[in-house]
């Protein structure tokens, strides 16, 4: 048993040893992609129901490396964590976001689409000087603060410290916070009331599986209750066809993205968008 023990333990930090490799080497790549300039922003718009008028953009990271296939956010923004490269990979994503939006209200108003959310990883919020940097981009740009949503899941949050300590000086300059995947991290009820929250993001999993009489639809249905409750506003992520949009209008939410209503766009297809939409 001894030796079934040491061999696996051999096996594990083999493996630790190829993952840590090979985090390195993407880090090393994701590096030189910043530097090349291979990361661009697409924006999903997040709408009114039942309406579908646009009320907010959501700012996504894309990565094309030169002729590679794309390679998905879900692969290298951990990878970026894990190495510290979202740091300064997150710092162009929100310059970049808010340059792209104050862009956009100059041409077409602060109306219409109202917030740019960000999402924010659990490392930039540790990270010393994050909220100087959010306010530096905010000056640079003139971008107002009470548009910007800086989107954060409850897993980074869950452990208060310094994560906490950045959302509150981020909420001073007047900044919001939406909590995203709502109900799948480290969910705590408790999180509403220690955590300067104004958005839910209600993640797809609920939407998903909200067919009458499913245990996801009470859980929906509670989540509405408790946003309205305490007058937080929210978002159903990922709502794909006109059911699940006609059930969430019924119980009561106003605000759902997804692709049903639009996927992630380019910034010339929401400037287009933009451009054709009547005045309002
Ligand atoms: P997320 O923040 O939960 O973003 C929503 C994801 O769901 C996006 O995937 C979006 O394209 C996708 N989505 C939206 N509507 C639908 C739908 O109706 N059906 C389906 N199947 N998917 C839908 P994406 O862009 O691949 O991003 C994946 C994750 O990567 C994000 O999840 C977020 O955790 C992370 N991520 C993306 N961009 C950034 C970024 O700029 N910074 C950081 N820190 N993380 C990011
Ligand atoms: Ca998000
Ligand atoms: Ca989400
Ligand atoms: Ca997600």
């Amino acid at each position: 048993a001894k030796e079934r023990g040491k061999g696996r333990h051999a096996i594990y930090d083999a493996q630790l040893e190829h993952d840590r490799t090979a985090d390195a080497q993407l880090g090393a790549e994701l590096r030189r992609a910043l530097d090349g300039g291979e990361f661009s922003l697409v924006y999903q718009p997040i709408v009114r129901l039942p309406d579908g008028e646009w009320t907010g953009l959501e700012t996504l990271v894309r990565w094309h490396p030169p002729g590679r296939d794309p390679v998905s956010p879900a692969t290298f923004v951990p990878v970026a964590e894990r190495t510290g490269l979202i740091v300064p990979l997150g710092d162009w994503i929100m310059r970049s976001a808010l340059r792209q939006a104050a862009a956009w209200t100059e041409q077409f108003g602060a109306a219409v689409p109202h917030e740019i959310g960000v999402n924010v990883s659990a490392r930039q919020l540790r990270e010393p000087g994050f909220a100087g940097d959010v306010r530096a981009a905010l000056t640079e740009t003139g971008f107002d603060p009470e548009r910007l949503v800086v989107e954060v899941t409850e897993t980074a949050v869950f452990d208060g410290g310094a994560a906490q300590d950045t959302l509150n000086e981020l909420v001073s300059l007047g900044v919001r916070v939406a909590l995203d995947d709502f109900g799948t991290g480290h969910s705590s009820l408790g999180l509403l009331r220690t955590v300067p929250t104004d958005t839910l993001k209600v993640d797809k999993s609920f939407v998903d599986g909200i067919g009458s009489g499913s245990e996801e639809a009470v859980i929906a249905t509670a989540m509405i209750q408790i946003t309205d409750g305490l007058h937080l506003k929210a978002i159903a992520e990922g709502v794909e066809t006109a059911e699940q949009a006609q059930t969430l209008h019924r119980m009561g939410y106003r605000f759902a993205q997804g692709y049903h209503f639009a996927r992630p766009l380019s910034a010339e297809q929401i400037t287009r968008h933009l451009a054709e939409a009547p005045a309002t």
